[in-house]
């Protein structure tokens, strides 16, 4: 950090707190203590200085006169929004008396904690809670919303690699991104892929839609939504076939390949253009461009993992690399998700010794059913931080009446008050990421960041870390854990001493912001080069030792828990199970807004209709049949919902498949977002959300439509 005392300015560093994986490195430019201006890190590795559009809001987000600067009481009917301004000792009275007074008459199984990555700071971030509510005897929040099908599925055959090095892929011959629009949710991977593309590597996207990514890509391959499995498993069959694997790689280091070889024969290739909608050729091709001794970069994305066949696809795709030895070469192999590689010390902000082996657990994004009058542990009161689960959670209709049950009592603790807001009995006003302290870690890069505290925080708004010190205090609760203040809780939730943090200290990322770990140079890195995988047996089991336990839910996701739950085992090799779709519905997917961050900055995109207008994309032939226009308001439908959408008629989604943005808030499109049409059917595999499984119908627009 730079100080200039004359002209009264500091440059403060700090990391992007939002749930995308590139979490960038910041430098604030602060002037009598104020926020002037929020800029990118040149030096950062990875993020390179740019920062994206979705943020370009971020000094005025900090000041904007919209912020929840004070807690507040509800004073009209749930669902409306009216609140006025109490004490922060008024708040914290009445939550204990309602927890009190629930953990008496029901237990305290009837308060539920509901939250995510809406910051993903070690401290403020998922966890800053956990330890709170596991003492308190509170329900557990399951957090199945992303990842939890696709991280569960890869460590089934390769254990908890972080795989590929992001950075590697500049020395890939061949990258293949699968399942993500890399310039909407990645975008500065994307120096990495045009690095490879200059050195004459070839970049496939495979994708139902022709997003923004898809366009730069030299192959765009577009199966139907849920099929990629298919796709896979014919890609290895056709391998297999053709004798075209490295039988090396596969019997030094890997365990049941005969198996898998046999259910890849249920995959022929014609099979799988039935399927899937993807020509023979087409698959041929993606095939022939896997071997001969290439590195092959796969990345997946958090898409693929959203159909009951998520887990499947995962498995099936991270086999390739496995059955062409691609892992030899720097460049070569597939990135899943690197958590696995950052040495965090989760019991140290999870506490789960505090949670005896019996208790209630709640798998959040059906928090419509949890909270039914009927349920058979009730939830009496919900407390939501860094989420907004009416916009996220399925069933948006169920879960807005039972968020108005009366017998229900809710706190938000928020930055802007967003539509969950509007049912809370007491709103709680959060810090921006200028106002806290944080340690971050990335989901995209190798690189741990230091934010440093910059501003005072406004109003009377206090960090997650507070607001839970606050209520430990309460609660009088004695432990260790509940008194650390931010360096505290920072020097504890490394495992500092790890290998991969080898040379860097609390100290060193204080003073340079971030540091990439130590995981060896990314232009040579071969992790798997000799097998090395960190699963029970060392090698990559194509054939899973854990299909077992493969329901469970990660610790990660279940605020450091086990999942001791009875799951049914799953299928030890992927295999693929059809949605049904009737002739006449549509499969719809809700992915990422280019512009928005998940629900994050709607309110500061509604000049242009970014986020008041909910655009679903329909291809032309199924548009012209129906006789939809460009523009047409149209009124999407399901069991659960009607949802009014304006038709972007397009060759960019393939026929059968709408494509609706996920994030707007209720208030800017004056009705139902495209969550209300969600079931919640977990998937089997980690029991993570299948969301892109929706199957709807269009009808043209009535105006008495949601
Ligand atoms: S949202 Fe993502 S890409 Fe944008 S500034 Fe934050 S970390 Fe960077």
């Amino acid at each position: 950090m730079e100080t200039d005392p004359d002209m009264n300015e500091r440059k403060v560093f700090h990391a992007c707190q939002h749930d995308c994986p590139d979490n960038c490195a910041m430098v604030s430019t602060i002037v009598d203590d104020k926020v002037v201006s929020v800029r990118g890190r040149k030096e950062h590795t990875f993020t390179r200085g740019v920062l994206c559009g979705k943020v370009k809001n971020y000094d005025q987000r900090v000041y904007s006169k919209d912020r929840i600067l004070y807690p507040m009481r509800r004073i009209g009917e749930k669902g409306v929004g009216k609140f006025e301004r109490i004490s922060w000792q008024e708040a914290l009275d009445a939550i204990e008396k309602n927890f009190r007074d629930v953990i008496e008459q029901h237990g305290a199984e009837s308060i539920l904690p509901y939250s995510y990555l809406g910051h993903q700071g070690l401290l403020n971030g998922m966890h800053c809670g956990d330890s709170f509510f596991n003492k308190l005897g509170a329900s557990i929040g399951e957090r199945t919303f992303c990842n939890a099908t696709a991280s569960k599925a890869f460590r089934m055959v390769a254990g908890p690699s972080g795989g590929v090095d992001p950075e590697s892929f500049a020395e890939a011959n061949v990258i293949i991104m699968w399942g993500i629009n890399m310039l909407s949710t990645s975008m500065h991977h994307s120096r990495f892929v045009i690095e490879a593309m200059n050195k004459g590597a070839i970049f496939v996207v495979i994708d139902p839609v022709r997003t923004r990514t898809a366009r730069r890509a030299h192959h765009h391959i577009q199966p139907k939504p849920g099929t990629d499995v298919v796709l896979a498993m014919a890609i290895a069959n056709f391998l297999i076939k053709e004798n075209l694997v490295d039988m090396d790689y596969i019997k030094n280091y890997t365990l049941g390949f005969d198996d898998f070889a046999e259910r890849a024969r249920q995959f022929s290739l014609d099979h799988a253009h039935e399927v899937t909608g993807v020509s023979v050729q087409e698959i041929k091709d993606l095939a022939l461009l896997m071997v001969n001794n290439k590195a092959v970069a796969i990345r997946t994305g958090v898409a693929l993992e959203r159909t009951a066949n998520g887990g499947d696809a995962v498995r099936a795709i991270a086999s390739l690399p496995a059955l062409t030895g691609s892992w030899r070469l720097p460049g070569g192999g597939i990135f899943q998700h690197p958590q696995g590689t950052f040495p965090i010390n989760r019991n140290a902000l999870t506490n789960a010794q505090f949670v005896e082996d019996s208790r209630n657990s709640v798998n959040l994004f059906d928090l419509a059913s949890a909270l039914s009058p009927d349920a058979i542990v009730p939830i009496k009161s919900l407390f939501v931080y860094n989420a907004n689960p009416v916009i996220a959670a399925a069933n948006q209709l169920k879960l807005l009446e039972n968020l108005c049950r009366k017998d229900l009592f809710t706190v938000v603790s928020e930055i802007f008050q967003t539509d969950t807001c509007d049912y809370a009995d007491i709103l709680l006003p959060a810090t921006s990421q200028m106002e806290q302290k944080d340690l971050m870690y990335s989901w995209g890069h190798y690189n741990i960041q230091f934010n440093h505290k910059a501003i005072e925080p406004l109003g009377e708004a206090v960090s997650n870390t507070e607001l839970f010190r606050r209520l430990a205090q309460v609660f009088l609760f004695g432990d260790d854990v509940f008194t650390r203040d931010d360096d505290e809780i920072m020097s504890k939730a490394m495992l500092w001493d790890h290998k991969n943090l080898d040379g860097i200290t609390l100290q060193s990322l204080t003073e340079q912001g971030f540091a990439r770990l130590n995981v060896g140079d990314p232009k040579n890195r071969t992790p798997h080069r000799n097998g090395e995988f960190p699963t029970a047996s060392g090698k990559f089991e194509f054939a899973s030792s854990q299909s077992k336990s493969g329901g469970d839910i990660l610790v990660v996701y279940r605020q450091g828990v086990d999942d001791k739950k009875k799951y049914p085992a799953v299928d030890a090799l992927p295999s693929y199970k059809p949605n049904a779709v009737p002739d006449d519905g549509f499969v719809l997917i809700s992915p990422k807004h280019h512009y928005l961050l998940n629900s994050g900055y709607a309110n500061f995109n509604l000049d242009n209709e970014v986020a008041n207008k909910q655009m679903v994309m329909i291809n032309t032939a199924d548009a012209e049949v129906r006789g939809i226009k460009q523009g047409e308001k149209l009124t999407l439908w399901n069991d659960l919902a009607e949802v009014s959408v304006f038709a972007n008629v397009t060759d960019d989604v393939i026929k059968g498949v709408l494509v609706v943005s996920h994030g707007f808030w209720r208030r800017h499109v004056k009705g139902n977002t495209v969550n209300a049409l969600v079931h919640s059917k977990p998937s089997a595999i980690g029991q993570g959300i299948t969301v892109n499984d929706t199957v709807v119908f269009i009808k043209k627009h009535r105006d008495t439509a949601g």
